[in-house]
């Protein structure tokens, strides 16, 4: 079995893996069949606990919604967390569904439409404009329905943030407006009604180099507080951005946080707080909160062996799960952390090869991988499937009904 700290909080009962202490055949039952999606409730907590404990006092933590929208998570997680970030209408209801609010919801994102635009205003949620357009927009709907509408400016920084699984900063971007153009769309902001409360910066993902996020951040904070010289009215806002990431495969060491936590908390004494008393500073992370605390779980319906390789085909694949696969946006296939789940204290090892059940060779789950000899009815478990999931996944791909999703 894989050596993720992570995985290992999962519990074991008896053979079987267990999410939220239920094991994974009673899950089955309990759901009605596989293939489903596990989230560990006490997971969740314990890793925002971990990271309170981390980051500086006085810092707000956002959860970013896309990462995983499943109401009940977005719930669990509104006791936790000081705020919530969405990228789009949906999420935003999701997000106000809870008792976050409003003023603790930003709404980022490319393309917003003037649909989009009016509910957030009409919301009160932090609206982080992307672009000159959609700032005049934003004007518009706030005197069309007679609110003012309050704005953060997300900047595009000038330098590149390196070791990120994915980059949304530094060069041409659809996302912010470079940084600098932003003194120019602040001098026309003033003379609007907008209540401007400050900056976001979101530079790249999935970022597992602590010296790489400390030296981030020590950027990020630089350029605000240039452009905060070039603000009407006193910053009250401060988003720096996260990106920090999860292990996914054996090469991968997890991400330190501490030396991040500790560079955030010299930035806050040293520059942030005696420059900007006022503001709320907030760091705004996804996939580090929920990924780990989610499986997918399917089950094996086909054992064959084909010219020496066998193979397992499960009930599952990427149209639940894209990600596992290798082709949600990685440049090399590898392989996701994957275990029998009701033999997991099996000594009778083999390799095999995991397919779903679509009719394409990209649905490979696991390549050539090492795992006790299982059976069709044995239960096959992917683990870091609690972020960009299902909703990631082209569920209407061939058809198959959508998986049921439970927190635990
Ligand atoms: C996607 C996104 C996040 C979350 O990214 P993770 O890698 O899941 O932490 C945060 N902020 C913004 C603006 C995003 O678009």
């Amino acid at each position: 079995m894989s050596a993720h700290p992570s995985i290992a909080e999962f519990q074991i009962a008896g053979d079987c893996l267990a999410v939220g202490g239920v094991p994974l055949e009673s899950l089955a039952a309990r759901v009605g069949g596989t293939p489903f999606f596990a989230y560990d409730r006490r997971l969740i907590t314990s890793r925002v606990g971990y990271l309170r404990s981390v980051l500086p006092s006085g810092v707000n933590l956002s959860y970013a919604v896309k990462a995983n929208p499943m109401a009940a998570v977005v719930q669990h997680l509104s006791g936790l967390v000081d705020s919530f970030d969405v990228a789009s209408a949906f999420e935003m209801k999701t997000a106000l569904d809870t008792p976050v609010a409003p003023s603790h919801v930003s709404f980022a994102g490319p393309g917003k439409t003037t649909v989009e635009l009016t509910q957030a205003v009409a919301a009160g949620v932090t609206i982080e404009m992307e672009s000159a357009n959609e700032a005049r927009r934003v004007v518009e709907v706030g005197n069309r329905l007679g609110i003012r509408p309050r704005v953060a400016v997300r900047v595009n920084p000038d330098y590149q943030v390196k070791g990120s699984g994915m980059r949304m900063g530094g060069g041409p971007q659809q996302f912010g407006t470079d940084a600098e153009e932003v003194p120019a769309l602040l001098n026309e902001l003033a003379a609007t009604d907008l209540d401007f409360q400050g900056f976001h910066v979101f530079a790249g993902s999935q970022n597992l180099h602590a010296d790489i996020l400390c030296e981030a951040l020590a950027k990020n904070v630089a350029l605000l507080m240039k452009l905060a010289g070039d603000s009407p009215c006193p910053i009250r806002y401060l988003n720096l951005g996260g990106g920090f990431g999860i292990p996914y495969f054996d090469k991968d060491a997890p991400l330190d946080i501490s030396p991040v936590g500790k560079a955030l908390g010299d930035l806050m004494e040293h520059v942030i707080r005696p420059m900007l008393p006022e503001a709320r500073v907030v760091i705004e992370l996804g996939r580090y909160l929920v990924g780990e605390s989610g499986v997918y779980v399917t089950r094996v319906v086909d054992r064959k062996v084909s010219r020496g390789r066998t193979y397992l085909v499960v009930d599952g694949g990427l149209h639940h799960q894209l990600a596992a696969s290798g082709n949600f946006g990685q440049v090399i296939r590898r392989n996701y952390p994957i275990v029998v789940g009701n033999r997991m204290r099996s000594t009778d090892l083999e390799s095999v090869t995991v397919v779903g059940c679509l009719c394409t060779p990209l649905d490979l789950l696991g390549d050539n991988v090492m795992l006790p000899r299982a059976d069709v009815g044995d239960l096959v478990v992917i683990f870091q499937a609690g972020a960009y999931g299902l909703t990631a996944s082209p569920t209407a791909f061939l058809g198959h009904p959508a998986p049921v999703e439970v927190l635990v």
